[in-house]
């Protein structure tokens, strides 16, 4: 238990960190230098920049010019938190594999955050940050090959099982955008495609298909039924496929953890 908590404060702290990356790779400005507010430019205090605390102290407006804060903010913060409570807690073990594994799970957990709400945001998926992930995929993926299961048949590694995912995956999305010549998806969805192929495997690439389109229909539905989207307008993808895979990620552990939990 005690290092969920680490786990989930050390997440709030990268997530303060992340809304930086989103904010600022969007305007094109450097990680560097004090966070100033996004509407008075003024400085803003440390003790005004605590993750999600801040943010509630402060009623959600900016201290100096008392403009709103961005609800971006306290929920990337505490998505992070939460993801990252939920690694240490399922996947850490004081054991090389599992420190590997929890390591390469918090890189991607912080990535796909940024990726979803900065086409959120922008519409757009930021190329870099899809390339950065599949380079760390495949890092991590023959890492684990060469250190764990060099003994076992190419096609049940983790690597091969993430080569065939990213092919099936990226696959589809490549298709789709090709048939529909970038209509109804882009070439980021293809990447991010690979990238959440590489992360659940062959086995989980249909699951995490499926479950991607129906929360993109359901939210759709749901906005048009609110009158908040014409039928023609544009939903991003990318969130939907991060959330699918994130929720496939954790399913596993989270059913069995529960499963265990209750039978006691
Ligand atoms: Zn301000």
């Amino acid at each position: 238990m005690e290092h969920t908590i680490l786990f989930f404060i050390f997440g709030l702290l990268i997530g303060s960190f992340l809304n930086v990356v989103i904010c600022r790779m969007a305007e094109g400005e450097t990680l560097m230098g004090r966070s100033v507010c996004r509407s008075c430019r003024k400085q803003i205090a440390w003790y005004d920049n605590i993750p999600v605390f801040s943010y509630l102290v402060l009623g959600g407006r900016c201290r100096q010019c008392e403009e709103r804060i961005s609800w971006q903010y306290p929920t990337v913060e505490l998505l992070t938190g939460i993801l990252y409570g939920l690694v240490g807690m399922f996947f850490f073990s004081p054991t090389p594999f599992g420190i590997l594994e929890a390591l390469w799970l918090l890189v991607l957990v912080s990535l796909f955050i940024s990726i979803a709400f900065y086409d959120l945001r922008n519409m757009e998926i930021p190329v870099t940050l899809l390339f950065l992930g599949i380079a760390v995929a495949l890092i991590y993926l023959s890492a684990t090959f060469f250190l764990f299961e060099r003994a076992w048949p190419f096609w049940t590694t983790a690597l091969g099982t993430g080569l065939m995912g990213a092919a099936i995956v990226g696959g589809f999305f490549f298709l789709l955008v090709f048939l529909s010549h970038e209509k109804w998806m882009g070439w980021g969805d293809v990447w991010l495609g690979v990238l959440a192929g590489l992360a659940v495997g062959w086995q989980l690439a249909f699951f995490l298909l499926t479950l991607s389109f129906a929360l993109g229909a359901a939210v759709g539905i749901g906005l048009l039924a609110l009158r908040k989207k014409s039928m023609q307008a544009q939903l991003p993808f990318a969130p939907f496929l991060v959330s699918g895979t994130l929720v496939t990620l954790f399913l596993e552990r989270t059913a069995s953890w529960l499963t265990r939990f209750f039978l006691w």
